[in-house]
């Protein structure tokens, strides 16, 4: 059976329409879902015995679950179960501007990045829509608030999982249900030029995220092996036909890795092929694993780069830092909790 969680309003119209029930209940429907956040039949008191019967039989309602959450300073990372054991994690932060979520798009993930856990640990399958909303509403039961920002930054490529990530954006961004906005939504790809070409087609103002994390080819296939399959002159190019799309800035995220991307020579070849483009920067601290050999750049050098580019004229932050308690880095919570699955 098919987690309710999984139904644009569309699919669900359409569906009650199929049985010889009323359209308007896949509205009453998400309402009781995603307003009242009521998820047994027997309290949907208005829909009228026909559609719970439908409802009952050919839906299912089950949910994930949170197995661990760590707090620090203002950051809550979330371990979650999926139905059949799987691990995935949910960062959630709480902003001057609002509260976001960062969701995983898949479990583990195949891009291969040399630096990132997700990439060590491989992809072992896609999420599905459902999966991905329902870490939304699990972190707002938990936290008795709305989450008004969401990015698609967790493990996993999002482009590697198209149908579906575009799925949970357009339930999330229903109106009658959730209603995030889809400027509050941003996906974040390490470069997938197709996936980047089909959601340029889009409807809606969703931002895009562009893990580029090197100035030049030369050093990105060194850490990323997508940069072997799409050049950056390629990457750039589809970049700029978002952004006259959408006119909406892009991201451009940029990890510091020490004397691998972050010399002075880095900053300044960055800032040239960014000019021009509507964009900013976000220097992004690396988060150290002892799996991994890379180390993270000095903070002195983080603010050289980010001066260099400030200069240049390029708009930049540096992502704050969060506290080591939690295991911060995408996919770490993961990997320190998949060996004693089950024992959390
Ligand atoms: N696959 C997508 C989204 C998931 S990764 C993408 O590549 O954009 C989310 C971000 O976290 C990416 O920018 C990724 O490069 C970065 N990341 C991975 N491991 C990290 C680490 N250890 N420290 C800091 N950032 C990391």
């Amino acid at each position: 059976m098919r987690n309710i969680y999984d139904y644009t309003l569309e699919e669900l119209e359409d569906y009650f329409v199929s049985c010889g029930d009323k359209k308007f209940r896949a509205i009453q429907i998400y309402d009781f879902l995603y307003k009242k956040r009521i998820d047994e039949v027997g309290r949907m008191n208005n829909i009228g015995s026909y559609c719970q019967k439908i409802l009952q039989e050919n839906f299912s309602f089950k949910k994930i679950k949170i197995l661990l959450k760590q707090e620090d300073e203002g950051v809550s990372k979330y371990l979650f179960e999926l139905l059949d054991g799987e691990r995935i994690e949910s960062v959630l932060m709480f902003h001057d501007y609002g509260i976001s979520i960062c969701v995983s798009s898949q479990v583990g993930c195949n891009m291969g990045c040399r630096f990132c856990e997700s990439g060590r640990l491989r992809k072992v399958r896609n999420l599905e829509a459902y999966e991905i909303v329902q870490q939304i509403l699990l972190i707002e039961a938990d936290i008795g608030k709305r989450i008004t920002h969401v990015v698609v930054m967790g493990i996993g490529e999002p482009m590697d999982n198209y149908d579906n990530v575009m799925r949970f954006i357009h339930i999330i961004n229903n109106g009658n249900g959730i209603g995030i906005g889809s400027r509050h939504i941003t996906v974040s790809t390490c470069g997938v030029i197709p996936g980047i070409e089909k959601f340029i087609h889009e409807d809606g103002q969703v931002n895009l995220a562009i893990s580029l994390h090197a100035p030049n080819d030369e050093i990105r296939k060194k850490i990323m092996p997508i940069a072997s399959a799409y050049s950056m002159d390629d990457l750039f190019e589809v970049i700029k036909k978002y952004i006259k799309k959408t006119n909406r800035r892009v991201t451009i995220e940029y990890i510091m890795l020490e004397k691998i991307n972050d010399m002075d020579c880095c900053a300044r070849e960055l800032a040239k092929k960014l000019k021009g483009i509507l964009c900013y920067v976000n220097l992004i601290p690396y988060n150290e694993t002892e799996n991994i050999g890379y180390k993270r750049s000095s903070k002195a050098q983080i603010m050289r780069f980010y001066d260099i580019l400030k200069k240049e004229n390029i708009n930049v932050t540096v992502r704050r830092e969060f506290g080591g308690k939690v295991d911060a880095a995408c996919g770490q919570l993961r990997a320190n909790n998949t060996l004693s699955k089950g024992e959390v």
